[in-house]
């Protein structure tokens, strides 16, 4: 991944916002946070997006309760995708699952909804940086890429939570 052009592209896929939001993104994208992989992790996913390289490993921790206790991503690709990766962590971290999944159905009506949705604006609070990508449709997979991951993250732990009752039945 050429970094100068990873930078170029960021500005060019944002220019509709202001400059402050622009910061947010690209100090994101130079400081990623939570950028490691969890050895403990009890949920993972991959995600891939082919069109633009954005290539990422998401690790949860996944407490009693349903609580999202830690979360990790490592890999590479745009600073819009790193960015998103970066905002997602520290936003769902210490969120339970279902919160999770909320913000997250919210963030994808931002930038997927065909009409600029205003409950999920204000609900998102400041993954709102991201509305500008809509106009991008390309760019839209790379700000949504870890929230589908993410998603398939939960799912798997949802699929061993049924297999775990069910040993439980079995006793
Ligand atoms: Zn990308």
């Amino acid at each position: 991944m050429n970094e100068a052009n990873d930078f170029v592209g960021a500005r060019r896929a944002v220019p509709l916002l202001n400059e402050l939001y622009q910061e947010v993104i690209l100090d994101h994208n130079k400081r990623p946070r939570n950028f490691l992989r969890l050895p403990n992790a009890n949920a993972t996913a991959h995600g891939r997006n082919p069109l633009c390289g954005d290539d990422y490993f998401l690790d949860l921790v996944l407490g009693a309760g349903g609580r999202i206790e830690k979360v990790g991503f490592e890999g590479s690709g745009c600073a819009i995708s790193k960015a998103s990766c970066s905002m997602m962590t520290t936003l769902v971290e210490g969120k339970t699952v279902a919160e999770a999944e909320e913000l997250k159905e919210h963030f994808i009506h931002l930038l997927t909804d065909k009409k600029l949705p205003t409950k999920s604006l204000e609900a998102v609070g400041r993954l709102k940086i991201f509305e500008g990508v809509r106009q991008f449709p390309v760019r839209v997979k790379c700000a949504t890429l870890i929230w589908r991951a993410l998603e398939e993250a939960l799912k798997d732990q949802n699929q061993r939570k049924t297999e775990i009752s069910t040993e439980e039945e079995t006793l």
